[in-house]
């Protein structure tokens, strides 16, 4: 029989890396076909989120809603399936933690009566959380290279590292032969993923190669842009966006910094202070000129009052923030912050907050993208056409959606002056 798989993914990059990587080790080892209607498939994988409440309700109800409505083999794995599998009791489903990944095509297939497959492409994978095959494919001009999995920081709010696991880096010769592959296949811009990059290289070099020199060696094999994903910034250090500001990196950071108050910070575990987060934009300004930052942002953890959520207004407030990601406060068992009962922020103040933030957002990305106007960019044209033009749409480095110039072709590097009518003003 010739089995139809079909992935749904939620939560981080990483997990859409993952998913991407497991359908096409299932595609390549066991020949199955990849479909792209879940009502086709015989097997379907979901890769859950735990890292908030309400990611956790939609991967409980995702699974129980398609194992309702298909009657296909429904695999759960990612971070719900490892730390609360119970969510999955009351539905059939073949439960596969994070843990468990390495090992999941080949046991998938063994409950489907498929004889073995064939060996994995890439022998030697050093560890469980890095898949056999190298994404190639996550859309048709940018890839995603996962290049560490976990984290050692204990973050008092977070389920990560339960769900995750310690810190592990992917070997840098692997990192650069999937790179190598990936421009090979034509991709321009390469993503690095991981949970905590900053932290990449730690467990295997001893201090003797980290993120600077994984960044310096790929952009040697030439052919891409690189961007960088979400930077911890526990343990980042000025040092370091300096030295990451190769040509080559994109103008756009993602650091995630969730509060502007140093006693949050502090009962939060994140071992920075506000201050070190504005020496971090400075720097960041300074060394990537017209950079984009986003950032994330909790609201309404334990105890926060009036003058903390001031601080972290003013904090982002900075010229370098260009969006933000807004969380409300959500507690995550088996952390210590959910176990901070008696602080707990009434979710009204919670809402009010939020809505703030998210405002404050939506006017930074524009007075970011005004601010843009007039000055030169590097276009990546993607493959999505901009509907009232009937253009591609690209992505400028430093994170601005434009319409790209008449004439350029999905997948090529273009230069802009950015013009007013050049910028996708609605897309994010
Ligand atoms: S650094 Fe990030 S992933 Fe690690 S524990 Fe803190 S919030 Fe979680």
């Amino acid at each position: 029989m010739l089995h139809r798989i079909w992935g749904y993914t939620l939560g981080c990059r990483l997990n859409a890396y993952e998913t991407e990587a497991i359908l096409e080790e299932f595609r390549l080892r066991y020949g199955m076909e990849r479909v792209s209607d879940p009502a086709l498939a015989t097997v379907i994988l979901v890769n859950t989120c735990a890292v908030t409440g309400r990611s956790t309700a939609r991967s409980r109800k995702a699974v129980r809603s398609l194992c309702r409505r298909t009657g296909a083999m429904v695999v759960v794995t990612g971070c719900v399936a490892q730390v609360i599998p119970e969510e999955f009791s009351e539905n059939e489903v073949l439960l596969l933690p994070n843990t468990s990944k390495s090992i999941l095509v080949d046991t998938v297939a063994e409950s489907l009566g498929m004889e073995p497959g064939a060996d994995r492409e890439a022998p030697g994978m050093p560890d469980a959380i890095f898949p056999a095959c190298a994404p190639e494919v996550m859309s048709r001009t940018r890839a995603f290279l996962k290049v560490q999995d976990g984290c050692d920081n204990r973050c008092s709010y977070c389920i990560v590292p339960s769900a995750r696991g310690p810190s592990r880096s992917q070997p840098r010769e692997i990192v650069l032969v999937h790179a190598a592959r990936m421009a090979e296949a034509g991709f321009r811009e390469i993503l690095l993923t991981g949970v905590d990059l900053v932290g990449y290289g730690k467990d295997l070099y001893d201090g003797d190669y980290g993120l600077i020199d994984l960044v310096r060696d790929l952009l040697a094999i030439g052919g891409f842009r690189l961007r960088l994903s979400s930077m911890e910034p526990i343990g980042l250090k000025a040092e370091m966006l300096e030295g990451l500001a190769y040509p080559g990196v994109c103008r756009h950071l993602h650091i995630p910094v969730q509060s502007g108050s140093d006693r949050i910070l502090d009962s939060m575990g994140r071992k920075y202070t506000a201050a070190d987060i504005r020496v971090l934009f400075d720097t960041a300004s300074k060394s990537f000129p017209g950079i984009g930052i986003g950032s994330d942002i909790i609201v309404g953890y334990p105890g926060e009052t009036e003058e903390d959520f001031r601080m972290t207004l003013e904090l982002v407030s900075h010229p370098a923030v260009a969006y933000l990601h807004v969380f409300p406060f959500s507690p995550r068992p088996g952390t210590p912050a959910a176990s901070m009962k008696e602080l707990m922020i009434h979710p009204e103040t919670v809402t009010g907050r939020a809505r703030k933030l998210r405002s404050l957002s939506l006017r930074k990305r524009k007075a970011f993208r005004e601010s843009q106007l007039g000055a030169e960019a590097t276009v990546l044209v993607e493959s999505r056409i901009h509907e009232p033009t009937g253009r591609y749409i690209g992505m400028t480095d430093n994170y601005i959606p434009v319409i790209s110039p008449v004439g350029s072709g999905e997948g090529e590097m273009v230069r802009m002056v950015l013009a007013r009518d050049d910028i996708c003003w609605d897309r994010r």
